[in-house]
């Protein structure tokens, strides 16, 4: 028997959450499900803040709107910027009202941060666990809403379309519609039916498909794989922002994040040798921005066929190290690392994802009833390069404009009772889960070496060649096998792959956060009269 509700909502970080509460606050029935448990996801994570204009005596919409453009190198869409610039302090309102508790100074106002890229101080936070807060705070509120089903340890596995009714369906076809999701539930190991009026994928980012991610490792881009697949439109994956320093510790994953305030503080990048190399690629050495310092990791680790590089701060005084970086001194000696005596091994790592799913400026897919929203979606807010903070805010902005547009359109909306129930006759239980585990293992290196920081168009077709031979292995093993998450999960993962290789291979440029040998920097990319 189907289930039926308003709302399916895939995913409960602070997009999926945000968005339940602001449709149940209006009458509607939401079921809403995340794979794990409601705490697991990218947002309890998030350290930094929330990108916000609160303080109008010294900042302004326009200049939050110009870093945006600059970080973005120009590919950002103006008008998604504007949006979500000009929308930010009430989404910073609503996560107020949800009980999220930003610092403030002793006269009541918010407790600014400035990151790099911002001219101003604009990031609201909470402590260093500003993610942690909000994902707390949206559970409780979530768990106590009479409009909101949670399904924890549910899976989806694939939305419903047309094509499950037997039509047949390609990327040409106009009126492609979503119907609700396939979903597993991992408990009894069934994939039951959920219809609903709209869908909402919230599913967020794509650092498991690399190696070395500070993503947790649900992220696998299920919610792009799966629109992908039902022909939707998914763009600008070729943009993975890499964090230059993440600790190095083979088998831990997600890695632990090595602030770059910690190079602001005098730590020297050096080889497995000692040497320092940063002088080679940028005078500003160590201190050079983000993606110039990943990619000089990037290169030296080539160079040498390393696995990382070493972050030295043991010129510094030990006492201080310790005053300034507390936990990142815990957790390293927890490794048998003393920073104060031994030097860090770092290497870049996969964390954030600027494109997804297109969406419009209601947060709308070009499938019908199919919204994005948060990390698996593409807004055009980012363009080539994230700015600090700008993706919690860019979710909640997000949410808000798919449940307003939404609440409207779902009164036309009826449930379709011809959608057949999932057919697993005749499959079985993988025999061996290295058939998995191994090929994830795969994907993960082929991205890792071929399609990381920095590409050439002979790693890419090398990459492409390889990840042929998995995604039919991989294919020929999903139709004969009953659905398990990890299966799902590593047909999910080679198709993100394949999504990033491929845009990768469309940008014959180096732009943004892609960088390639083959194709350089066009010599002027911002506009000559820029209205921001
Ligand atoms: C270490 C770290 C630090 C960060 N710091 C900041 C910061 O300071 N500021 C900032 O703005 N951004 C930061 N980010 C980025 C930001 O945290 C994320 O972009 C944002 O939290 C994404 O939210 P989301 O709701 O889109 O997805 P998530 O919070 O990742 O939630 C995804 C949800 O989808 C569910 N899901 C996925 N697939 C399925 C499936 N197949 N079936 C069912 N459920 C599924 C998951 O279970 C989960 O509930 C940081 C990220 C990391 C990793």
């Amino acid at each position: 028997m189907a289930k039926k509700f308003d709302y399916l909502v895939i995913g409960a970080g602070v997009a999926g959450m945000s968005f339940a509460l602001k449709v149940a606050e209006r009458n509607a029935k939401v079921a809403l499900i995340c794979k794990t448990t409601l705490e697991e996801a990218n947002t309890f994570l998030a350290q930094g803040g929330v990108a916000s204009v609160t303080d109008l005596k010294v900042d302004n919409f326009e200049k939050h709107i110009h870093d945006t453009m600059v970080a973005g190198d120009w590919l950002s869409d103006p008008e998604a910027v504007e949006m979500v610039v000009k929308n930010a302090p009430d989404g910073i309102d609503f996560l107020v009202k949800k009980g999220v508790d930003f610092d403030r100074k002793d006269d009541g106002s918010f407790d600014l941060h400035r990151e790099g890229g911002h001219s101003e101080f604009r990031i609201l936070h909470h402590a260093d666990n500003t993610g942690a807060e909000i994902q707390t705070s949206l559970i409780e509120q979530v768990r106590l809403h009479p409009g909101i089903e949670v399904f924890e340890h549910h899976f989806a596995v694939e939305i419903i379309t047309q094509h499950h009714l037997g039509r047949i369906v390609t990327r040409r076809t106009p009126d492609i519609t979503c119907y609700g999701a396939y979903i597993l539930d991992e408990e009894s190991g069934r994939v039951e039916t959920f219809l609903a009026r709209a869908t909402v994928m919230a599913t967020g980012g794509v650092g498991a498909v690399y190696t070395t991610t500070t993503n947790p490792l649900i992220a696998t881009g299920d919610g792009i794989a799966m629109t992908y697949r039902a022909k939707g439109t998914v763009s600008d994956m070729e943009f993975i922002q890499f964090h230059p320093t993440a600790l190095y510790h083979p088998g831990d994953r997600p890695s632990f994040l090595i602030t770059e305030a910690m190079r602001g503080y005098g730590a020297v990048l050096r080889n497995l040798d000692g040497s320092e190399f940063m002088q080679k690629y940028d005078p500003r050495l160590s201190l050079a921005p983000r993606d110039i310092v990943a990619r000089a990791i990037d290169s030296e680790m080539k160079l040498h066929g390393t696995d990382h590089v070493y972050l030295d701060v043991t010129h510094k005084d030990p006492e201080e190290t310790r005053r300034h970086f507390p936990n990142i001194y815990e957790k390293c000696l927890s490794l048998g690392i003393d920073i104060t005596k031994d030097m860090i091994p770092v290497a870049p790592a996969a964390h954030y994802l600027c494109g997804g799913i297109k969406v419009d400026a209601n947060g709308e897919s070009s499938i019908k009833r199919l919204y994005a929203i948060g990390e698996c979606s593409c807004t055009g807010l980012h363009g080539g390069n994230r700015l600090a903070s700008n993706s919690l805010i860019e979710a909640v902005v997000y949410a808000d404009a798919a449940a307003r547009h939404s609440l409207d359109a779902i009164q036309g909306y009826d449930f379709r009772n011809d959608v057949p129930e999932w057919n697993d006759e005749g499959t079985a239980h993988p025999e061996e889960m290295v058939l998995i585990t191994q090929s994830a293992k795969e994907v993960n290196q082929i991205m890792g070496y071929y399609v990381g920081i920095v590409r050439s168009d002979l790693r890419l077709k090398r990459a492409w060649n390889r990840l042929d031979i998995l995604y039919e292995e991989t294919e020929k093993l999903f139709k004969v096998s009953k659905p398990s998450r990890p299966l799902c999960e590593l047909r999910n993962v080679i198709n993100v792959a394949y999504l990033i290789m491929r845009q990768a291979m469309e940008r014959k440029e180096s732009r943004g956060l892609h960088f390639t040998v083959d194709h350089p920097r066009p010599k002027a990319v911002e506009p000559s009269e820029s209205g921001f």
